[in-house]
């Protein structure tokens, strides 16, 4: 069985219908990058997956935790650094306090920040404030990962430690679903691509197979990154 599957799935908001009869499926382990233009409905497909948002139809089968790590990080700018990443485990999971602590501490060093405990989002750069919304996500001890384009809002220099961080852990197999405009990054750590335009998944595959479609929208679509 999959680890999450999605069947069927339709949204609209009013007269726009933005996810028209979405299926897919994520195994454990596996990364999938969803790439597609501006308005396809990745972050709305991302949203109903996991909760932010209802659909008006289909099934989503899932049965875990899981983490959502934002464009714009999402952080609660009057929290420290430590209490942003141990508030949910600590209220929502109930988990023990010397236990949180301690793995928030192990994320936190694992990004690179562990002197930075104490300080507040608006202390951090954007990248810094990323790796923060990706140890909090972490520190739920998710079993899948969404990522909703985590670089977007940052400056080209900064996007590669993210990229970085993303990558080790799909080395760790971490199970991922990455919406992302990173071309290269999704080849080189996705097991499979979805394409999506207009609502609709044109085309799902390997790396190899998705990047020498020759769907007209696809290559359109990668013809704006080349
Ligand atoms: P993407 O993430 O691929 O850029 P979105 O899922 O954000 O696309 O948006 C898909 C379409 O849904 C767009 O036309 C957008 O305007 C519309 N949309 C998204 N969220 C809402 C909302 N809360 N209310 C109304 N329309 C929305
Ligand atoms: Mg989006």
């Amino acid at each position: 069985m999959s680890l999450l599957e999605v069947k069927n799935l339709k949204k609209s908001f009013g007269d726009n219908v933005v996810l028209k009869d979405i299926s897919f499926s994520v195994e454990k382990g596996e990364v999938l990058s969803i790439i597609g233009p501006s308005g396809s409905g990745k972050s709305t497909l991302l949203r109903c997956i996991t909760d932010l948002e209802t659909e008006d139809s289909g099934e989503i089968n899932f049965d875990g935790t899981f983490g959502l790590v934002f464009q714009n990080f999402n952080l609660f700018p009057h929290h420290s650094v430590m209490k942003n990443i141990t508030n949910a485990p600590l209220k929502v999971q109930k988990r023990d306090k010397a236990e949180v602590y301690e793995h928030a501490r192990d994320l936190l060093k694992k990004m690179g920040l562990s002197d930075k405990e104490d300080a507040y989002p608006s202390e951090l750069s954007g990248g810094q404030q990323q790796r923060v919304s990706i140890a909090r996500a972490l520190c739920m001890k998710p079993d899948i990962l969404f990522f909703d384009e985590p670089t977007s809002a940052l400056d080209p220099e900064l996007t590669g430690e993210i990229l970085a961080v993303i990558k080790d852990l799909a080395a760790e197999h971490m199970t991922m679903v990455i919406v992302t405009h990173e071309m290269n990054f999704a080849r080189n750590v996705s097991d499979t691509i979805i394409f999506m335009d207009e609502g609709v998944i044109v085309e799902e595959g390997s790396p190899e197979e998705v990047f020498s479609s020759d769907n007209q929208r696809m290559k359109e679509f990668l013809g704006k990154f080349y």
